[in-house]
C-alpha cells in the first residue's frame, strides 16, 4: 500500500515538521501541496530534508500544483517545473476544471521527462470552466488529444473521494469508468464527508463507501499513491486503512 500525508498551510507547522511526522508515522508518502505557495519559500534547510529523502525506495514524494496554476506567469510556472526536475516526484496533481489541452500537453510532457505521472484531479463543481464539460467527458477527450504523443503514458488521473462524493457520485464509479477508458489512476485524494460539503473529514466519519471503492480498486488492478487529505486527526484514517487491510 502506498500511502501517504500531504502538506497543509492550516496546521501551523512549517514543511520539514509536516514532513519529519509524516516519517514517524505509518506512511511511505508525502504529498506536497503548493496550496497558494511556491518552490522559493522552501527554506533552504527543508531542501536539504528533501534531499536526503528524494532518493529513497521506501519513501516516496508526490506533488499537488497549485489551484491557479493555470493563470500563473510564465516564469511562475518554470519555478514548478524546475521543483519536479529537482523533486523527481511520483505523481504530480493538477485540478481538471481549469486545465486547457494545450496546457495539459505541457504538463504531461515535463512529467514524462522527469519519470512522472501528471495526475489529473476531478473538482468540485463538477464542470469545466473552458469547455463546459464533466470531469470524465473531460479525460476521455484529453486521453484522445495526447494520442499521437510519446509522452501519453504519463497521464493518469487523481481521483478525490471527497469531491466527487459532494458531486453525488460515488467514487468507485470513477474507478470503473476510468479503468474502462484504460487511463490510470496514480493518486487518490482521501478524505470523507457526508455529501452536503467538501469537510475533509477522516475515514469513516462521513457517508462515503471507502469498502467499495478500494474493492473496485483492486479488482482493476489500480494501485495508486493513496493521500490523506486532511492534517487533524489523519492518524484515524490511516489506522481505517490498515483495518480494512489492502495491500
Ligand atoms: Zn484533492
Amino acid at each position: 500500500m502506498k500511502l501517504g500525508l500531504q502538506s497543509s498551510i492550516y496546521n501551523g507547522l512549517q514543511l520539514k515538521d509536516e514532513i519529519n511526522t509524516a516519517l514517524g508515522q505509518k506512511v511511505n508518502a508525502f504529498d506536497i501541496f503548493f496550496d497558494n505557495w511556491f518552490p522559493s519559500d522552501i527554506p533552504e534547510e527543508t531542501y536539504g530534508l528533501l534531499s536526503n529523502l528524494k532518493n529513497s525506495n521506501d519513501f516516496h514524494f508526490t506533488i499537488h500544483l497549485p489551484i491557479n496554476f493555470f493563470e500563473l506567469s510564465y516564469s511562475e510556472q518554470q519555478s514548478f517545473y524546475s521543483f519536479i526536475e529537482f523533486l523527481k516526484p511520483k505523481t504530480i496533481t493538477v485540478h481538471y476544471n481549469t486545465l486547457s489541452y494545450d496546457l495539459l500537453k505541457d504538463l504531461v510532457n515535463i512529467a514524462f521527462d522527469n519519470g512522472a505521472q501528471l495526475s489529473v484531479e476531478n473538482t468540485i463543481p463538477n464542470t469545466h470552466k473552458i469547455y463546459g464539460i464533466d470531469y470524465l467527458a473531460y479525460m476521455i477527450e484529453a486521453k484522445k488529444s495526447l494520442e499521437y504523443t510519446e509522452s501519453k503514458q504519463a497521464f493518469s488521473a487523481t481521483v478525490d473521494t471527497g469531491h466527487s462524493f459532494v458531486n453525488g457520485i460515488s467514487p468507485d464509479y470513477y474507478v470503473r469508468e476510468l479503468s474502462k477508458h484504460e487511463i490510470s489512476i496514480a493518486t487518490v485524494h482521501l478524505h470523507d464527508n457526508d455529501g452536503s460539503a467538501d469537510l475533509h473529514q477522516p475515514l469513516g466519519a462521513g457517508k462515503i463507501d471507502f469498502y467499495s471503492f478500494f474493492k473496485e480498486l483492486k479488482e482493476k488492478n489500480q494501485n495508486p499513491y493513496l493521500i490523506i487529505e486532511h492534517w487533524s486527526d489523519f492518524n484515524r484514517s490511516i489506522d481505517f486503512m490498515y483495518n480494512i487491510s489492502i495491500t
